[in-house]
């Protein structure tokens, strides 16, 4: 994967190679074309899933049952419902309509400074950021606001950045198959900046090049110099 993480302002970069090298490839397409909750694994209640947070409540040294917290277990299970709503939503079907009147349009579609929220994997913390996403259109275009769609489906997931990066990269790479996708990702990951080693402001980038953006650097760095270029 052309992931390159620099960990700015932190003391040593981060590199996980063993992710870095993931392709779209290997990415099963199940994972990121269609809703992500299997109708072959038993779903808790929502009774199981408040019980949970009651005893997490319980754990950190709380009373579950004093005034401020007896709805609590209620209120974090419907913030989940939200933070996690990607589950249940198809990536696939956001890019379902595409126009094909493009008169002739032969460069790459940039959206730059989508921004998003998104919970890690390891620690179901908070990361969040900006994507950058260009794509180069063979005769079909998506509606601009659906990429940014796309984005939310998936950082309403559990994710790492890198895996992100990756499916944004492969669902459009799938679906619109264009002749390249760029994908940019920056994010502040709070699992890093409020716990371990507490360090505020690190900013961790990602990307994820297919086609003519992995084949032609030229068209890497026009990507990336547009997506740097000061804002208005
Ligand atoms: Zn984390």
């Amino acid at each position: 994967m052309d992931t390159l993480i620099k960990t700015l302002r932190a003391n040593k970069p981060e590199t996980k190679p063993s992710e870095a090298n993931a392709r779209a490839a290997e990415l099963d397409p199940a994972e990121f074309l269609a809703a992500a909750v299997r109708a072959d694994r038993p779903r808790p209640s929502r009774a199981e899933a408040e019980a949970a947070v009651y005893t997490l409540l319980n754990y950190i040294g709380e009373d579950p049952t004093r005034e401020g917290l007896v709805d609590t277990p209620r209120r974090v299970v419907e913030a989940y419902d939200e933070l996690y709503q990607g589950y249940h939503q198809c990536p696939a079907e956001v890019l379902d309509r595409t126009f094909g009147e493009t008169a002739g349009y032969d460069d790459f579609v940039l959206i730059r400074d989508i921004e998003f929220t998104s919970q890690c994997e390891h620690h179901m913390m908070p990361f969040y950021g900006k994507a950058h996403i260009a794509y180069t259109p063979v005769e079909r275009v998506v509606g601009l606001s659906k990429l940014a769609r796309l984005t939310d489906i998936f950082a309403r997931r559990l994710q790492t950045q890198e895996h992100l990066t990756a499916q944004i990269a492969a669902a459009i790479d799938e679906v619109l198959k264009p002749r390249g996708v760029a994908v940019m990702i920056e994010a502040e990951h709070t699992c890093m900046s409020v716990r371990g080693v507490a360090k505020h402001g690190a900013v961790t980038f990602t990307s994820r090049f297919t086609g003519m953006f992995r084949d032609n650097p030229a068209e890497q760095s026009r990507f990336l110099s547009m997506v740097r270029s000061p804002q208005r």
